[in-house]
């Protein structure tokens, strides 16, 4: 049982009573439990187990006791009679991006749609543009949606994967039997999205493992079960694979297992201009080469030694030049989690956060961070209570009495007062120049009007970096993974912009956007355009999110020096003239 798994829950049996109709406090009640479950700073799961959820705002006594019952036994009896009212196949209408319940209900009860297939049917036929409240804009959409579903189905976010990743990382350890474990694959490599984990152990009793693995409770199913092999699915669908090395193999299977394949490639090449051939197990002589003996690995750096390489770093093993440059001791060294000294682009209750301002400065103090930068949205944004004038003024009042506040404790740390300002249709943004020099940093991001032609798109954000106030660009590209795709825009020429103005990209390391995408921080790097790795955290717990950050700015190919947040405190102030 993981939290994804209890949060989810509540989330569906909200949709159910969307779909039936019920009450909408009663709705709200599931929804609000479910946000509440997925933001708790602390070990819900459990608490839930024990029945200790009593005083925790947002859950009630009902879903206290729901959650109780799901987390102890696995099954909650209530959500599976819901379930149970409607077809099994309606459940995939939920994947369907711009189908809310509300829409799905309607389609249900007019013209029985109850899956994705008879969705697309209808929506060509032109049933759907001729329903009340629908039309033809309406089905075209949902059959573009149908169709970027299609292309995506059985990914994974790295964001849902990487709890029940550690979570099958410590079973695995915790077997007498295991002397090394990895999570191998995509996964290792830090791609933004994966197929299936990857798990690779060392034992001498590879049966015992292929046994433990699939023989635990949070498998769903066991698609194969071998001797040294085995593959099974999560509760949420994901496929996790084992396999069971020796000891003496484990390095070249770690190598090979974290791919990718057209790093292997690369690889197999080195090995083989050496005479010899490079497998998952082991590197060996090639028949008729004069070495005879197949060398032992104690870890890939070993390996790659061998090939008279550096070590290559799982997030580089792209074949995009990591090669060449551990080849002629080229590598940058990387940047690390540990480098950060503090972080932008949060928000508080302020706007759409669900923390205080002093609730998210604790939380960051609490990372060791130096300072935190707050940019609640700006007024445009009312869907997630932007602020207007008077209110962005008084929090920058507020910002001001608690900093001063810390500097009376003693304490090193300070809250930058900035704003994630809308980039408006035109370019210009949403408060004027005389406030927005008042902050002392400025995000600026698009919230509307994605779907504007690449010209006219690129000529906004070109605008709006141009505007001496603003600090850095946020989500460039406004992704989300899996969800929506980015809008069309001449990342190139934005970079070009941003290196002309001196504005700083962000990376958005929240898991939905992981945004501006690793594949052109090497670009941006080669401009002198500098990154912020900033968790765009709605709630303390998503400080964690800078955990996503380190991994997709290492693979970007940053160092410490391309990343503004491993500045110190002091320096940061110096940079923003604060
Ligand atoms: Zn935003
Ligand atoms: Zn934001």
């Amino acid at each position: 049982m993981i939290r994804d798994t209890l949060a989810d829950t509540l989330e569906e049996i909200a949709l159910l009573l969307e779909l039936k109709g019920e009450n909408p406090f009663k709705i709200r009640a599931y929804r609000g439990g479910a946000d509440t479950v997925r933001q708790f700073a602390g070990d819900i799961v459990a608490k839930a187990k024990e029945g200790d959820l009593k005083g925790i705002k947002g859950i009630g006594d009902a879903l206290q006791q729901k959650l109780h019952e799901l987390a102890s036994t696995g099954k909650l009896e209530y959500y599976e009679n819901l379930r149970a009212e409607f077809p099994e196949s309606l459940f995939e209408l939920f994947k369907i991006q711009g189908l809310g319940p509300k829409k799905i209900k309607a389609l249900y009860e007019s013209l029985n749609v109850d899956s994705v297939a008879k969705l697309k049917e209808v929506c060509e036929s032109g049933a759907v543009a001729e329903l009340s409240g629908f039309g033809k804009k309406t089905a075209e959409k949902v059959l573009e949606a149908i169709a970027f579903r299609e292309s995506n189905a059985d990914r994974f976010r790295l964001g849902d994967v990487a709890e029940p990743v550690e979570m099958i990382l410590e079973a695995l350890r915790s077997h007498p039997k295991c002397l090394r474990v990895e999570a191998a694959g995509s996964f290792r490599r830090a791609k933004e999205t994966v197929h299936d984990v990857d798990f690779l152990v060392a034992t001498s009793k590879p049966k015992e493992l292929t046994e433990f693995f699939a023989g635990q409770d949070w498998v769903r199913k066991v698609i194969v079960q071998g001797d040294t092999k085995a593959s099974v699915y999560l509760e949420n669908g994901l496929q996790c694979d084992l396999r069971a090395v020796s000891n003496d193999e484990f390095a070249c299977a770690l190598a090979y297992f974290t791919g990718s394949k057209e790093h292997n490639v690369a690889m197999r090449g080195r090995a083989n201009d050496r005479g010899y051939t490079l497998n998952e197990y082991r590197l060996a002589p090639r028949e008729g080469s004069d070495s005879e003996e197949a060398p032992v690995f104690q870890s890939e750096e070993e390996l790659y030694a061998f090939l008279d390489m550096d070590f290559v770093a799982p997030e580089l093993r792209e074949n995009t030049g990591e090669i060449e440059a551990a080849a002629e001791n080229e590598l940058p060294r990387l940047v690390e989690l540990e480098n950060l000294r503090g972080t932008f682009h949060n928000h508080t209750v302020a706007s759409d956060g669900k923390n205080t301002l002093e609730e998210m400065a604790a939380a960051a103090m609490e990372l060791g961070l130096q300072y935190l930068g707050i940019a609640d949205h700006s007024k445009s944004s009312f869907q997630a209570n932007g602020l207007d004038e008077k209110r962005l003024r008084a929090q920058i009042e507020e910002i001001g009495a608690l900093n001063a506040g810390y500097q009376e404790g003693g304490q090193n740390f300070r809250i930058f007062a900035g704003n994630e300002v809308d980039i408006l249709k035109d370019g210009s943004l949403d408060f004027d120049d005389d406030l927005l020099g008042e902050l002392d940093y400025v995000v600026a991001s698009v919230h509307n009007a994605m779907t504007q032609k690449e010209a006219e798109m690129t000529k906004r954000l070109i605008k709006a970096v141009s505007n001496p106030n603003v600090t850095m660009l946020g989500h460039l590209s406004g992704r989300l993974l899996l969800r929506r795709e980015p809008y069309e825009v001449d990342i190139p020429a934005v970079i070009e912009a941003c290196a002309d103005t001196g504005t700083i990209i962000e990376l958005n390391c929240n898991p939905w956007r992981l945004d501006m995408d690793w594949r052109w921080w090497k670009l941006a790097k080669e401009k002198g355009v500098k990154c912020s790795i900033n968790p765009d955290a709605h709630a303390t717990g998503q400080l964690d999110y800078l955990w996503f950050g380190a991994k997709l700015a290492r693979k970007g190919w940053l160092t410490r020096k391309d990343v503004f947040n491993t500045l110190p405190l002091g320096e940061v102030e110096e940079f923003l003239n604060c």
